[in-house]
This record gives structure tokens, sequence and C-alpha cells, in this order.
């Protein structure tokens, strides 16, 4: 049986870090570090994300702000607003949340984002850090699952690494940020061939592909480490108890809410793995745990010198 990775207490400790840090500097210098949040549309989830950022904000003692936009602003309308927020000395941190309408293109959006304020790391600049293995900003989920590597003291150096998913926000950036860790990187995803034999070949395999329960417990090399980033919400009861058998808490969580989380990992993986974290209360609290780290960051190096 895997051992559990806890990523939400080691969440709450880095955001306890930023309290006190945050503290500190409304004392010193009597400012805070200072996060936007740009939501463009009415997409729920987005809303739900948005939200669980700006709560973060307040409950660390960091300023937060949402700018929200009909789902008909134009481009040029939405260049202009980062313009302002590129602008403003009290903001630090600018978050673009993810999707945006179809007559916005993302990739200008981010473009158009002063790379200092960039905390997301998606901006070309932040990503370009990566490639040359310099510091900058990365994007909080693959800097979340690094963290949770070294807080558990899973060596990265010489292992067989496999990461399924290449997308900017999870899986291509993981994939550079461990090759810079000095893993030996695999990238798989939906062109691959024989992914399960390609992932039972990993030390670690990470798994960010947003397929529920798809990696199966087979694809796992016994003892190996497994970081399961999808969050996928289910509520077919059968499928939940193929997936957990009788147990309570995901049988409450069907009663109560009607649907329960499970990822891209089949929990049966934990019998096999050496290591795996859950879901929820794995990767996903420490994404936004390194989004609060983040603001920190580009505070200290626009205003406190460091
Ligand atoms: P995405 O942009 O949809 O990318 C999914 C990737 O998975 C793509 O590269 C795709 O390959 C690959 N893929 C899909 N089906 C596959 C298959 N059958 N075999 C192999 N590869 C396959 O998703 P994302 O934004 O990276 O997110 C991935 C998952 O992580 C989602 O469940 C999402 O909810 C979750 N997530 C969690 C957090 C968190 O805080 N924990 C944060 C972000 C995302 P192609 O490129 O070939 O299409």
């Amino acid at each position: 049986m895997a051992i559990s990775l806890e990523g939400k207490t080691l969440a709450d400790r880095i955001k306890e870090e930023v309290r006190q840090k945050t503290a500190r500097y409304r004392e010193t210098l009597g400012k805070v570090p200072g996060l936007v949040a740009v939501l463009v549309g009415d997409n729920k989830a987005s809303q739900v994300y948005v939200r669980s950022k700006q709560k973060a904000c307040q409950d660390l003692g960091l300023f937060s702000e949402v700018h929200a936009y009909a789902g008909d602003i134009s481009q040029v309308m939405l260049l202009g607003k980062i313009e302002e927020l590129n602008r403003r000395d009290e903001v630090d941190g600018i978050l673009v949340q993810l999707p945006l309408p179809s007559q916005i293109d993302p990739f200008a959006v981010i473009c158009a984002l002063s790379p200092e304020k960039d905390v997301d790391g998606l901006h070309p600049f932040s990503l370009g850090t990566i490639l040359a293995n310099k510091p900058g900003f990365r994007p909080c989920t693959p800097l979340g699952v690094v963290e949770m590597l070294r807080e558990y003291k899973i060596p990265i150096e010489g292992r067989d690494v496999v990461v399924i998913g290449r997308s900017l926000l999870v899986g291509k950036s993981l994939a550079a940020m461990l090759t810079n860790e000095n893993g030996t990187v695999t990238t798989c995803h939906s062109r691959t061939r024989d992914l399960d034999k390609v992932c039972s070949r990993a030390d670690i395999l990470v798994a960010a592909m947003g397929k529920e329960a798809f990696v199966k417990p087979e694809f796992v090399k016994p003892g190996a480490a497994v970081i399961d980033v999808g969050i996928n919400s289910v509520s077919d009861p059968a499928r939940v108890k193929a997936y957990f058998g009788d147990d309570e808490k995901r049988q409450k969580d069907l009663q109560t809410k009607g649907y329960t989380l499970v990822g891209d990992v089949h929990p049966a993986a934990f019998e096999r793995a050496g290591a795996m974290t859950p879901v929820p209360r794995g990767v996903g609290p420490l994404t936004i745990a390194m989004l609060m780290k983040n603001t920190l960051t580009a505070f200290e190096r626009r205003r406190a010198g460091s």
C-alpha cells in the first residue's frame, strides 16, 4: 500500500509562511502583495476557481481584486485593461483565468502581461526561463508537483519519469522542470503508442490528462511514485462503487454533493505504488498555495529588493 502524499498539509504550511511574511511586510513597509484576477464571461468553473483564489488572498492578508468582464468584451478592450494593471503599482501579480471566450486569443492576452507580474507562469518569457533553467515564475500546478516530490524526498535525479499530458499549463512545463531536476523524462500524449508499457517503466509517473481513472494499476511499476494531477467529478453511483467500493466518505459525498472527485489514476493503483497523491487533497491544494507564493515573490522582487 502506497504512502499518501498529502498536498493539503504541505499547502497549509506554504500558506502559513506567506501569511507570516505578508504580516511582516505590512508592519515594516506598510505594503502587502497584491493579486488581481481577470475573469471574462460566466464560466461557472472559472468563477469557482477565481473565488477560491480571492479567498486565499483574504485569508493570508494579501490585497486582491477580481476584474470581471462580460463575455463579449473585445480583445482590444481586454488588452487595454491588462495594460492598466501592468501600470498599477499596488498590483504585483495578474492572473487571467482561462479559458477565454472565442473572440479572444488567450496567447495574445498572456503575452500582454508584464512578465514581472506573471504569477501564473504562462507568459512566453516565464516559459523560456524554464527551458533555460533560470529563475522565473513557474506555472503553479507543476511547481506544486516539484515541491511535493521535494517535500517527500522522492529522488528525481537519474530516475525514469513519465508525464502523461503535454499542456503548457501542466504536462509540458512539468516535463521541462523535471528535466532541469535531472530526471530522464518521457512525455506522453493522445498519440503515444503502448502507453501502459511506457508508464510501467516509470519510477515517477505523473498523470495530467483529464481522463477519469484512465491510468490502471497495471500501468504502475511496483513501488513507483504516482502523482495524480487530474480532477474529475463523478456522479454515477456504479462508477463510484467501481473506484472506491463501499468507502463511506465517497458515499457521503454522493449523498450530500451529488458527486465525488476522482483523479486520472484509478484509485486501486494505491495498492501497487510506493507513494501516491490522493484526490482530493493531493496536488489540488498546492496549486493555490504556489500562486500565493508566486505573488509574494513578485512583491519581493518589485518592492523589497530581494
Ligand atoms: P488538457 O489541456 O486538456 O491536456 C490534456 C493532455 O492529456 C493533452 O496533452 C492530451 O494529449 C493528453 N491526453 C488526453 N487523452 C489522452 C490519452 N488517452 N492518452 C494519453 N494522453 C492523453 O488538460 P490540462 O489543463 O493539462 O489538465 C489535465 C488534468 O489536470 C485535468 O484533469 C485538469 O482538471 C487537471 N488540473 C488540475 C490542476 C490542479 O490544481 N490539481 C490544475 C490544472 C489542471 P494531446 O495533446 O495529444 O491532446
